[in-house]
């Protein structure tokens, strides 16, 4: 899958309410935990922004080759 895209959480932004890692069908989060650890990187979908769509403190941002940016809200779909 995308081994160029994948999801970084600011662990300082993040509350442990777990919609990431309850709404990935890909794996990408380690399941029953409310603290996403990212196990699966490669496993994510290019330019799903699902779960920072769903995060309610903006704490997801994604890796992008070339460059590094955070991504607007409002673009891209849902890969899965
Ligand atoms: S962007 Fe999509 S595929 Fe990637 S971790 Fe989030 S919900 Fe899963
Ligand atoms: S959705 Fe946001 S606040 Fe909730 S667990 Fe994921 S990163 Fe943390």
């Amino acid at each position: 899958m995308a081994k160029n895209w994948y999801p970084i959480v600011d662990v300082e932004k993040c509350v442990s309410c777990g919609l990431c890692i309850d709404h990935c069908k890909k794996g990408v989060y380690e399941k029953g935990q409310k603290k996403p650890n990212i196990l699966a990187p490669d496993n994510c979908s290019f330019m799903c922004e699902c779960c920072s769509k769903l995060c309610p403190v903006e704490a997801i941002s994604y890796y992008s080759e070339p460059t590094l940016f955070k991504i607007s809200k409002g673009h891209g779909g849902c890969g899965h």
